[in-house]
């Protein structure tokens, strides 16, 4: 099988994230995606943070209709900073012959020489990057060509949603209209739980 690893701190999960999904697993034909929200972030602040268990709960809704997209909660179930490292040894194990690929955004493969341990999670997995503006595409390009002497980082073409988790924070702050952005049952959770008011 050919399985999308797909994590991040999903404060809440948006749109945007769905399209990255659905982009790479038709581009490159996987057959499934595993979402896994982190339980605490290596590289962003917590002060925003909703808990790990209601940004799990939030992911689950939003896949539920999916039953190609599932989500794991292997990095908010473990103690301490999630390191990816980790989390791709995990399912590096329970899928020894498959083929793994990493997916994220523009920012984070720009700044993926920064995280702990990179060449070794360039041994486990492919990564499958996408655009997160539509204009950085070139810049994407470059920054592969220069870790691909690690391991394969494929670029896949895609029309972003450029949207963000920052940004629909601030919208439920100020009381906007949500919909476009989150799906329905999200919305209806972040209602319901009062969160990042
Ligand atoms: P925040 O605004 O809180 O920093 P975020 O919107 O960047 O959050 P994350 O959960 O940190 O969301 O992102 C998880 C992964 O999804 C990352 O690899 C990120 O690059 C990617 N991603 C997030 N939003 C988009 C988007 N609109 N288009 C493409 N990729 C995205």
């Amino acid at each position: 099988m050919r399985i999308g690893l797909f994590g991040g701190s999903f404060n809440p999960v948006h749109k945007g994230h769905m399209a990255l999904a659905d982009t790479v697993m038709k581009e490159l034909s996987l057959d499934r995606v595993i979402i896994i929200p982190n339980g605490e972030s290596p590289y962003k602040s917590s002060d925003s943070y909703v808990s790990a268990g209601d940004r799990l709960e939030m992911c689950r809704l939003a896949a539920e209709d999916r039953p190609d997209i599932e989500v794991s909660g292997f990095e908010t179930g473990r103690q301490g900073k999630s390191y990816s490292i980790f989390t791709a040894e995990h399912f590096r194990k329970e899928y020894p012959r498959d083929e793994l690929f990493w997916l994220m955004g523009s920012d984070m493969l720009l700044y993926f020489d920064k995280w702990f341990r990179y060449r070794d999670i360039l041994k486990l997995v492919n990564i499958a990057a996408v655009t997160r503006t539509g204009e950085d595409e070139s810049q994407l390009v470059h920054t592969a060509e220069a870790l691909g002497k690690y391991g394969n980082i494929i670029v896949v073409h895609h029309q972003p949603l450029v949207i963000s988790s920052t940004e629909i924070r601030k919208m439920i702050k100020n009381n906007g209209e949500l919909s476009c952005y989150l799906n329905e049952k999200v919305v209806q959770y972040i209602k319901m739980r009062k969160l990042y008011i």
